[in-house]
């Protein structure tokens, strides 16, 4: 794109010039006198060349514009990519894998603690006011 816009301002150039000078001339023939009239051909000749080279330079110009804006926007799009693929994936999933085992762990040990505690020799769930396991195990 870029590329393609920069041949057609120098071909747009090189055109402008050999066009230019064929105008030239045929402008400055003097039909009257029958020869050649210099000044109007040099004229000529030179505002056709300020005209392409102009036009030339516009059109470079845009070309160049394209080419930045091309790179702009490239480079926005690595920075838009980048941290949208790597960084907030894996904290979320670590953080609902963590949350979840303490969910857990927190209804496997709470209505123990509420309701009473567990023998460590027979595993019998027995009443906090119980100090004692039926198995004879003292709770401390
Ligand atoms: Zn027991």
């Amino acid at each position: 794109m870029k590329s393609q816009c920069k041949i057609i301002a120098i071909v747009e150039l090189i055109l402008g010039v050999i066009g230019s000078f064929i105008l030239a001339k045929s402008a400055g023939i003097n039909v009257y006198a029958g020869g050649r009239n210099w000044t109007t051909t040099i004229f000529t000749f030179l505002i056709g060349v300020v005209v392409s080279y102009v036009f030339f330079v516009v059109l470079y110009s845009i070309s160049e514009i394209m080419d930045n804006q091309e790179y702009i926007m490239k480079q926005l799009e690595k920075q838009q990519e980048n941290p949208d693929a790597s960084s907030p994936a894996p904290p979320t999933k670590i953080s609902r894998s963590n949350s979840s085992a303490s969910l857990l762990g927190e209804t496997k040990s709470g209505p123990t603690d509420e309701e009473g505690w567990l023998c460590p020799k027979c595993g019998r769930l027995n009443q906090n006011s119980a100090s004692v396991c039926s198995c004879g195990k003292h709770r401390f």
